[in-house]
């Protein structure tokens, strides 16, 4: 979680105040997200939520203007869930930290990255990414411990959203503030201002470290923001999910995304860390890339000695998903439509 500094500038609007998402998915009101179905009864990490060095993946080319965010809530498809603004003002840097994305294990195994980064200055305002009730506003996030002022999270803002997801509830969480604004029981609307900028707790420099959660105020209910925050008007976002030949999911493996003709650097992503995220329950992906302008891409790595190719196109404001297995290679198709498997059941947490 954690660290990082410094990039460009500017774009979206975060601060419009849309409409209440509702639960909509037809069928589904799990009482808990299936997300790691994959991963069976696999352990959850002991996750400690920070890092201190550079992973590998390069830098993310950064532009100094992005369009403005498509208004909030934001669903092209009935299983998108953009509901969330960004918690930073389109007149700053408001797009995650291109090395710093959520589910890396960048140092130890078992320490995985909960949330995005987002690069910012200290001071910079903290905004609500949708209307909700501030429901812990102090030190102590992470330990539990009100107060504790060694609290890797620093002094860090939750929210809890008026709407939920599939009938589970929303959370949002704003870390590292040099101060918080915000207070417990205060009911907050999009783009009210929760605290500010800074580094506090475990970082290498100011930045707001954000995370979502679905179903449960922990990390282990942490769910990849870049699929909730709306995509700025006219990009998209890219997800997959990448197989081995044990139709295991591929685990921190290094991928290329390159716009075609290549106007804009290269893109590098990491697959999830296997076993320290948790996939979205519908996509069951591995790897996501948001904010990319709409239009065709080239997708690449390296796989068993060969250099694998595809195309896919991003169209504006949606998520193009594609798949990777051993046997079948690339495919660009939807995710199979939920059934009874996809609701959760088997789930259960062991700190
Ligand atoms: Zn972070």
């Amino acid at each position: 979680m954690i660290i990082l500094t410094s990039c460009a500038s500017a774009t979206a609007t975060s601060e419009e105040t849309g409409p209440t998402p509702t639960a909509v998915i037809a069928g589904a009101t799990a009482t808990r997200p299936a997300a790691d179905a994959e991963h069976g009864a696999q352990p959850k990490p002991t996750i400690a939520p920070f890092r201190f060095a550079l992973p590998t993946p390069g830098a993310e080319p950064v532009s100094g203007w992005r369009p403005p965010l498509y208004p909030v809530p934001w669903a092209v498809s009935s299983y998108d869930h953009f509901y969330f603004a960004r918690p930073i003002a389109a007149d700053n840097v408001n797009w995650p930290l291109a090395e710093y994305r959520y589910g890396g294990v960048f140092f130890a195994p078992n320490v995985v990255h909960t949330g995005v980064d987002i690069d910012a200055e200290e001071g910079t305002p903290i905004l609500a990414t949708g209307p909700g009730t501030v429901v812990s506003a102090d030190w102590g996030l992470f330990t539990e411990v009100a107060g504790n002022i060694t609290d890797p999270y620093g002094q860090a803002v939750v929210l809890r959203h008026d709407f939920g997801y599939k009938g589970q509830t929303l959370y949002t969480v704003y870390a590292h503030m040099s101060e918080i604004i915000a207070v417990v029981g205060q009911h907050v609307k999009t783009g009210d201002v929760l605290g500010l900028v800074g580094d506090t707790g475990i970082t290498t420099g100011p930045h707001l470290h954000f995370e979502i959660r679905l179903g449960g105020n922990t990390f282990f209910n942490t769910y990849n923001p870049e699929l909730w925050m709306a995509p700025p008007q006219g990009w998209g976002v890219l997800v997959g999910r990448l197989t081995d030949e044990d139709g295991k999911l591929m685990n921190q493996f290094l991928v290329e995304v390159r716009p075609m003709p290549s106007e804009v650097p290269l893109r590098k992503v990491l697959t999830y860390a296997v076993g320290a995220a948790n996939s979205d329950p519908y996509y069951q992906e591995n790897l996501v890339l948001s904010d990319l302008p709409a239009g065709l891409y080239k997708i690449a790595f390296e796989y068993k000695d060969k250099n694998l190719q595809f195309w896919a196109d991003i169209y504006p404001g949606q998520v193009t998903y594609f798949t990777f297995t051993d046997e079948d290679g690339f495919t660009v198709l939807p995710p199979p439509v939920p059934t009874l498997d996809f609701l959760p059941g088997t789930a259960t947490v062991v700190p």
